[in-house]
């Protein structure tokens, strides 16, 4: 029996004697199914290829990526807290120097996922990391391929997790969220963001979109949802899915700025 792993999305299924029949994942107009055809690997096989890099973005917050990339390539991040180290969102490919270095810093608190994409192996994760509770919206469990006792679907529009706060966004993903750590950045703040907004290449803005590879917009209202989803809390750096999109200073005006942007563009 294995846990196969989608090569396209790095979604990873539950145990199972032959390769899924398909990825829902990729098939979803969100994501896409390569042009040749649907692939399935292993974590024994990805760990003789990859492994995870980890690199210390700031004070208190580690940035994980799989090398080579892999699948989506998105990183996660390893966060301290006074309320133990957080685990916000996931990659594929969990190696024995990860789980070797989380429990030489005390152990993980939680894992926390922003939207089903960085599901990839949160379950194995867990699994390596003391069996800690998983928390992910319940308005996307459906789209859960591997299931466990540690998965924990949280409703309603946001979730405390000592000092932190999960906040539900929506738009991406009906359950899309993010993580506001106020702590961070000697007590300015910082939002960890997963695709519910997208750091844009110039490190001035963040974007919106219901599809990032297949381009498929978010309308104003949805767009401003989002803004006031997160205007109560205050954050100086925006930490985006993927290596270099992080954002330094004045997070929460750029966010303001960068909806007032797009709407203009959609809406004229
Ligand atoms: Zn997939
Ligand atoms: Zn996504």
């Amino acid at each position: 029996m294995t846990c196969f792993i989608c090569i396209a999305c790095g979604t990873q299924f539950s145990e199972s004697s032959e390769r899924p029949r398909a990825c829902p994942v990729c098939e979803d107009d969100r994501q896409f199914v390569p042009q040749s055809g649907q692939d399935w690997t292993d974590m024994a096989a990805i760990n003789r290829t990859h492994s995870v890099i980890w690199i210390e973005e700031a004070k208190g917050v580690h940035s994980l990526q799989i090398s080579p990339d892999f699948a989506i390539g998105q990183r996660a991040f390893l966060i301290e807290g006074p309320d133990g180290n957080m685990l916000w969102d996931c990659v594929s490919l969990v190696d024995e120097t990860s789980a070797a270095r989380i429990a030489a810093m005390g152990g993980l608190a939680a894992i926390v996922i922003s939207h089903p994409h960085f599901y990839s192996s949160m379950v194995e994760w867990s699994n390596a990391c003391g069996g800690v509770p998983i928390h992910l919206h319940a308005d996307d469990r459906e789209w859960a391929q591997r299931f466990g006792p540690a998965l924990h679907p949280w409703k309603g529009e946001t979730l405390q997790l000592g000092q932190a706060t999960v906040i539900r966004c929506a738009g991406h993903f009906a359950g899309s969220s993010v993580l506001h750590c106020p702590w961070l950045e000697d007590g300015r703040g910082a939002l960890f963001v997963g695709d519910t907004m997208q750091v844009t290449l110039d490190r001035q803005h963040v974007s919106f979109m219901r599809s990032y590879p297949n381009l498929i917009p978010l309308n104003t209202k949805t767009v401003r949802g989002i803004s006031e989803a997160v205007r109560p809390y205050r954050f100086e750096a925006i930490y985006g899915a993927f290596a270099g999109r992080t954002i330094k200073e004045a997070g929460s005006r750029v966010v303001e700025r960068s909806v007032e942007r797009y709407i203009k563009a959609i809406d004229g």
